[in-house]
């Protein structure tokens, strides 16, 4: 379904992502592993049409073209990003938000559908709906992000780090939520640092370094390989 060929970017002479290729298909987590600064938000944000440097490569979502689409249409093509620090209006309800959400055209007639899938898997949203998103919880308004994803009716969900400043008991909470999002057939591909949870979510991953990807398998495969341990799960090196 999303299909990412030979992406590369660079930021002046400084190129941060050389030729990283990746597929995602429906109904799939990919999780993508990697330290800080190995070029994660970079990729996300070239395949979503939002780069603030130069892309070389191509990304296709349903055998359509992403690359030089403006991100509007990328997202009227299927596929919806929640960026790193969420991406939601804090001064707005979470009513507002999630209509906002339902913008794109290919949104509007399934609008009533979106929003009730929203508020099955966040059902703490539902009696949430007046309240301005900037007085929530970092877990409330992690799901507000996601929920207003969704409801822009994505065939492709992307996430980057949505676990970051959330307490141990809400990853939890939201790694349970992204299993049930696969579950209605969504892909998602996810950028974390927090490899065990995501791990144990997820169908496959790709480990990317320094801008490239080393490596790539189902999640258990990943999870059971020594140097991932090493890198990502914390085991001892002796
Ligand atoms: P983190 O987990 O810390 O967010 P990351 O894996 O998402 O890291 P990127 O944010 O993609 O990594 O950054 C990759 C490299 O590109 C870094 O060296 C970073 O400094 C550089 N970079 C990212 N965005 C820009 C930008 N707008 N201008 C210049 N350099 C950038």
């Amino acid at each position: 379904m999303l299909k990412v060929q030979d992406i590369s970017v660079s930021y002046g002479l400084h190129e941060a992502l050389h030729g990283v290729s990746l597929t995602v298909d429906r109904g799939e987590i990919v999780v993508i592993l990697g330290a800080n600064g190995a070029g994660k938000s970079s990729l996300l944000r070239a395949i979503a049409g939002i780069s603030d440097g130069k892309v070389r490569g191509a990304a296709s979502l349903n055998a359509q073209t992403l690359t030089e689409k403006k991100p509007d249409s990328i997202v009227e093509t299927g596929l919806a990003l929640v960026p790193e620090g969420r991406g939601i209006f804090g001064a707005l309800s979470v009513g507002e938000n999630l209509t906002l959400g339902a913008y794109p055209a290919r949104a509007r007639a399934a609008e009533k559908e979106n929003l009730a899938k929203v508020l099955e898997l966040f059902p703490k949203l539902k009696d949430r709906r007046a309240q301005i998103v900037r007085t929530m919880s970092g877990g409330e308004q992690q799901m507000v992000a996601i929920g207003r994803a969704i409801m822009s009716n994505p065939d492709v969900l992307l996430l980057d780090e949505p676990s970051l400043g959330l307490s141990p008991i809400l990853c939890q909470e939201l790694f349970h939520n992204l299993a049930k999002i696969r579950d209605t057939g969504m892909g998602v591909l996810l950028v974390e640092q927090n490899a065990r949870q995501s791990l144990a979510i997820a169908d496959r991953g790709y480990l990317i370094e320094n801008g490239q990807i080393i490596g790539a398998g189902s999640a258990l495969e990943l999870a059971n390989d020594p140097a991932v341990q090493k890198a990502y799960l914390g085991a001892s090196t002796s």
